[in-house]
């Protein structure tokens, strides 16, 4: 277990590379009517688009554990105002079989 050993890229069975050895996790941040986005930086995969913030998995952290670590790292909220209202894991990119 080590801080960022989830960064790297996987070549996923859809044909895609993605971003996450352990899988990513992201969050939607909502205040009444509004979502947070965030605009990444042109260097990053997907660059100069808006999305929400998330990122790699580590190895040691859940689901949400993840998503609030990169929603910190990207947008310094304190995660202690927010409230986890639906979880939702999905299996269908998986790495490819070598
Ligand atoms: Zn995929």
């Amino acid at each position: 277990m080590a801080a960022r050993d989830g960064d790297g890229w996987v070549e996923c069975a859809c044909g895609n590379k993605h971003w996450g050895l352990n899988g990513a996790a992201g969050i939607m941040i909502v205040r009444g009517h509004e979502i947070l986005l965030q605009h990444r930086a042109p260097w990053v995969h997907n660059g100069d688009t808006w999305g929400i913030p998330g990122g790699a998995r580590d190895s040691h952290e859940t689901t949400i554990e993840g998503a609030f670590r990169e929603a910190i790292e990207e947008t310094g909220i304190d995660t202690d105002l927010l409230t986890p209202l639906l979880k939702r894991a999905s299996a269908r990119h998986r790495r490819k079989q070598r």
